[in-house]
């Protein structure tokens, strides 16, 4: 078999504005950080796309062979309302509303920000640090930019000092934002402000008498800026500089602007090879985010209960959702999106269903390949087999590695129903078709078959469907067809018997 040239993996780096060739830095070692959630309520769907996203990332890299350091920290503490340098604590705020302890709600969001994690597929953590657990090193970072004339004291509280950083550097990089024009059009704040600057931002702040999460600092009794936790966790865990950094597109600026200032103003070197960004969520075209009101919760989509949407789908129809649409593209979810990715993802599971039948059948002692080649057949599989992996490695481009899938299972369902004989197709093809389509559906894509809760029920109704017809009973066989529905599944008359698939409809 001649196998297609497949170039290798290539990102785009939103530092750049181009995709690049991957070239880790000490291969096959990969260190990736993401940013994690502030755990002050539950996650949206929205975060869930983010989210989900790196997790494909950190499967494929892994498919590929790279031993991945995935670091995705718990933001408990900085953020705060309003995402800039004023306002109460997010988890603070919360924790004084329903009379808790800060880390009662951390701990609490952190549960549960887990188990949905776990229920659309995700993998956890190589490490998952939280900020509060690394106030050390974020003070000690503090003192290195401090130090290196970066930034500076002003009542307790410590600032990065944005225009004496851009003399030297270029602050705006990663934004593209002309922050020369913006510094130049800014007054400096004499006397009403902490800050010398509108741009500069906190690295640390000194809290006032009624915050709650405070900690000893050579400043003052405080809390680290947000920026500054993602700074020193991925230094700590992956190097001053290293491979992969992601996050959602609305962190780029300022927070991840902020975070390649901090880092080179402490250890002279920027930090992150490749910055990726994911695009947003979006509803009837806007970003799907809590103070907005227009989020819809993990919960209320499975369970049905969402006002936004007409009724429920599982966390795998909404994975495959999610694959659909490459990462850089914003996504609208709308009712049509998800019964489309519905039907989708129960087709794939059907084709795979059908995988199974046909290696049993191929596994079977008494089974032998005949020399009975098709070249076209076989050069058709190692196409599709190639443009999987050539479209994930274009700055991962899931939704066109899905279609190269069915092609795939195209074949998979012709063979099943008889239509292509697997002597046509040969051991090595018909091995490398099973393999490619078990690697992307398990591993890479983490799409899982769910059994709408009919398993048990569903060889007692076979049974009974297929007692019903041998009796020529019509109106049972109907009803019994009619039941199937209502699980999820259609019945199907096979010439070795009855046989059962996940409906698509
Ligand atoms: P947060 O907890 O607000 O820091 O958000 C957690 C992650 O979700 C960040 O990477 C955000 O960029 C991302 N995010 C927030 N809203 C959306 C959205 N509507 N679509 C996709 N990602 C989002
Ligand atoms: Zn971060």
């Amino acid at each position: 078999m001649k196998t297609p040239h497949i170039p290798p993996l290539h990102i785009f780096n939103t530092l750049t504005r181009q995709k690049e060739k991957f070239e880790p830095l000490h291969a096959p070692h990969v260190g990736l950080y993401v940013c994690g959630p502030t755990v002050y309520n539950d996650v949206h769907l929205g975060n869930c796309r983010t989210f989900t996203f790196f997790d494909i990332v950190v499967r494929y890299l892994r498919a590929l062979g790279y031993q991945v350091r995935y670091v995705r920290n718990i933001t408990d503490v900085g953020h705060l309302v309003g995402d800039a340098d004023e306002g109460e604590d997010k988890i603070g705020k919360e924790a004084k509303l329903k009379n808790l302890e800060p880390m009662e709600v951390a701990q609490k969001y952190t549960n549960g920000f887990r188990e949905v994690m776990r229920i659309l597929g995700n993998l956890p953590p190589s490490i998952e640090p939280t900020a509060t657990g690394h106030l050390i090193e974020q003070i000690e970072m503090v003192d290195k930019i401090i130090a290196n004339g970066f930034a500076y004291e002003s009542q307790g509280s410590v600032y990065f000092d944005v225009k004496k950083y851009n003399q030297s550097h270029q602050y705006g990089i990663l934004s593209g934002r002309n922050v020369e024009e913006q510094l130049a059009g800014s007054r400096q704040l004499e006397g009403q402000s902490e800050k010398e600057n509108s741009a500069d931002f906190a690295l640390w702040k000194k809290a006032n008498p009624e915050h709650l999460m405070r900690w000893k600092s050579p400043w003052s009794e405080g809390f680290p800026g947000w920026h500054l936790e993602c700074s020193a966790m991925s230094t700590k865990y992956l190097g001053k500089t290293f491979d992969i950094h992601g996050g959602g597109l609305d962190l780029q600026f300022p927070h991840h602007e902020c975070e390649i200032a901090q880092s080179v103003a402490a250890d002279g070197e920027s930090p992150v090879r490749y910055w990726m960004h994911a695009n947003m969520l979006t509803m009837n075209g806007t970003k799907m985010s809590k103070s907005l009101g227009n989020v819809i919760m993990p919960y209320e989509m499975f369970e049905g209960k969402s006002p936004l949407l007409s009724r429920a789908y599982s966390p795998m129809v909404f994975r495959y959702f999610l694959l659909q649409t490459h990462y850089r593209s914003t996504m609208d979810i709308s009712d049509t999106a998800l019964q489309a990715a519905q039907k989708g993802y129960y087709k794939l599971m059907n084709g795979m269903k059908n995988l199974q039948a046909l290696t049993a059948q191929v596994e079977n002692p008494d089974f032998a390949f005949a020399a009975d080649l098709s070249e076209k057949e076989i050069q058709d599989i190692e196409k599709s087999v190639a443009a999987a992996y050539r479209n994930m490695n274009d700055d991962f481009n899931t939704a066109a590695a899905m279609a190269s899938l069915f092609n795939l299972i195209k074949k998979v369902n012709m063979l099943h129903a008889g239509q292509l004989s697997l002597t046509v197709i040969g051991k090595e093809a018909f091995e490398k078709m099973h393999t490619t389509l078990t690697i992307f559906v398990e591993n890479i894509f983490g799409l899982r078959a769910e059994s709408p809760n009919f398993a048990p029920a569903l060889s007692v109704l076979l049974e009974t469907y297929q007692q019903a017809k041998a009796a020529q009973d019509y109106p049972k066989v109907d009803a019994l067809r009619l039941k199937a529905k209502e699980m999820g599944i259609t019945i199907k008359d096979m010439k070795t018997g009855v046989d059962w698939a996940y409906d698509e409809n």
